[in-house]
């Protein structure tokens, strides 16, 4: 078995990538984030509860799935939600 390759990205102990800060995804004009977990459930959550300083992959084995009960799941930004653009795009679908 060859190994893994090295990624430039830096990981958690356990493995996981580490991801970006809450400060940086506001920064990006991203005012929420999607919890998926494996078994396909999801959910939307605002992140004004969450510091900057904070990383979506710390917040990660926070979660436990109100579907599987696992825990673990992956935190993504919500870019859709966070782009105005693509908000007003959503918008007008619904006329
Ligand atoms: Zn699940």
């Amino acid at each position: 078995m060859p190994r893994p390759a090295r990624r430039h990205m830096p990981t958690h102990a356990d493995g996981r990538p580490r991801k970006i800060t809450i400060g940086e995804m506001r920064e990006m004009g991203v005012r929420g984030v999607l919890i998926y977990c494996h078994c396909g459930h999801h959910i939307a959550l605002d992140a004004d509860r969450w510091p900057d300083s904070v990383r979506l992959s710390d917040l990660e084995p926070r979660f436990v799935c109100r579907g599987c009960g696992n825990r673990g799941a992956e935190v993504r930004p919500d870019f859709e939600r966070g782009n105005p653009q693509l908000a007003i795009m959503g918008y007008r679908n619904t006329q």
